[in-house]
Formats: C-alpha cells, sequence, structure tokens
C-alpha cells in the first residue's frame, strides 16, 4: 500500500516514496510532486495549509 498525500499547491495526489520534495509545517509534513510546488508553499505557507481539507 502505498502511502500518497495530496500536493497542497497543485492538489495532485504525491506518492510518499516519488515526492519531488517536502515540507514541513506547523509540525505536518506535506509532499509535493516537484521543487517548483514545494517553493510556492515555503513561499506562502499559510496560503495552502488547510487543515481539515488535508485530513486524507
Ligand atoms: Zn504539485
Amino acid at each position: 500500500m502505498a502511502m500518497t498525500h495530496t500536493d497542497p499547491v497543485c492538489g495532485m495526489q504525491v506518492d510518499e516514496r516519488h515526492a519531488g520534495a517536502k515540507s514541513t509545517y506547523r509540525g505536518q509534513t506535506f509532499y509535493f510532486c516537484m521543487k517548483a510546488c514545494k517553493e510556492k508553499f515555503d513561499a506562502n505557507p499559510e496560503k495552502y495549509y488547510n487543515p481539515g481539507g488535508l485530513a486524507r
């Protein structure tokens, strides 16, 4: 079973093992399909940070 996460920037499902990048914000780890998404997230995490919405 693959661990997938939703890329908060583009909304893609990202397999943990194939993530292009990851970032930790407020104690939560976020996975991104590519570095460009991480850079957008890091530049403005509050815009993408959405507790409830990422609950799976
Ligand atoms: Zn992405």
